[in-house]
């Protein structure tokens, strides 16, 4: 299996994932354009993408869905209220018919030689979820984990065992509190148990579910102005250092290009 996150910020996320013969786009939250270009980047483009996977319907995960479903009839798989709530909103465009493929949330469905888990992650959208992709043919499984207030007990169980980790690790806490643009009301929906993972929660979450085959986490959606790289990275990589992890290796990825594509 290969992962290669295209772009994640809250300024739009868009992840790869590909076995030889299957491959799924994890949101479509970059335009339609920089997909074509990120994709084009790792000698890849958008014929070759069997389907792709909504987590939520905020802008910055299905930006480019409309324009992308336009030219080409792809698959797109969403439980029925995040479908509901992409076509029902005003700014979607009226002649776009999208190929729903629902699943109910906690189910689990086969794309190619992909079998796709979802479960429920605390976040304010109408069902929002996070993924585990698994390749039976190989045994490799990924979690995919962004756009989640707090990891609760349902969302660590579901992300144990596996080869490699898409987690949110959206700011630093201290700079929020301390960013002096941000709205009050803004910084408490981040902070709330419906908002987004700091770098401390991503990495507990890390550490509770290392285990001896996880060897990537990718840390994703990193806000611009309440993050670092550097910090999220060190955050992360010191509390799986503590715990032994140390065969455990954590990247950053980037709003503006593509991550190096992690094979398993
Ligand atoms: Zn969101
Ligand atoms: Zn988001």
């Amino acid at each position: 299996m290969h992962i290669t996150i295209l772009g994640s910020g809250s300024a739009g996320n868009c992840t790869l994932i590909e076995t030889d013969t299957t491959r799924l786009l994890v949101d479509a939250g970059l335009s339609a354009r920089q997909i074509a270009n990120r994709l084009a980047l790792i000698n890849r483009n958008i014929e070759q993408v069997n389907g792709i996977i909504l987590t939520h319907e905020h802008s910055d995960h299905v930006r480019g869905l409309g324009v992308l479903c336009k030219t080409r009839p792809l698959p797109v798989y969403a439980n029925r209220l995040t479908a509901e709530a992409i076509t029902t909103d005003p700014e979607w465009p009226a002649t776009v018919r999208i190929s729903w493929r629902l699943f109910s949330t906690g189910g689990s469905f086969e794309v190619g030689d992909l079998l796709v888990e979802s479960f429920s992650v605390p976040h304010d959208a109408y069902d929002p979820v996070g993924y585990v992709i698994r390749h039976p043919g190989s045994g490799v499984a990924v979690g995919v984990l962004t756009d989640l207030g707090h990891a609760t007990k349902l969302v660590t169980e579901r992300v144990r065992q596996m080869d490699a980790l898409v987690v949110e690790a959206n700011h630093d806490l201290k700079l929020l509190q301390e960013d002096a643009a941000r709205p009050w009301a803004l910084k408490q929906r981040i902070m709330s148990r419906h908002g987004h993972l700091s770098n401390d929660a991503a990495a507990t979450l890390a550490s509770d579910v290392a285990c001896d085959k996880l060897r990537h986490v990718f840390l994703a959606h990193l806000s611009r102005d309440c993050n670092r790289p550097e910090l999220a990275q060190q955050t992360v990589a010191d509390k799986l250092r503590k715990i032994g992890a140390n065969h455990t290796a954590v990247t950053v990825s980037s709003q503006d290009k593509p991550t190096a594509t992690l094979t398993l």
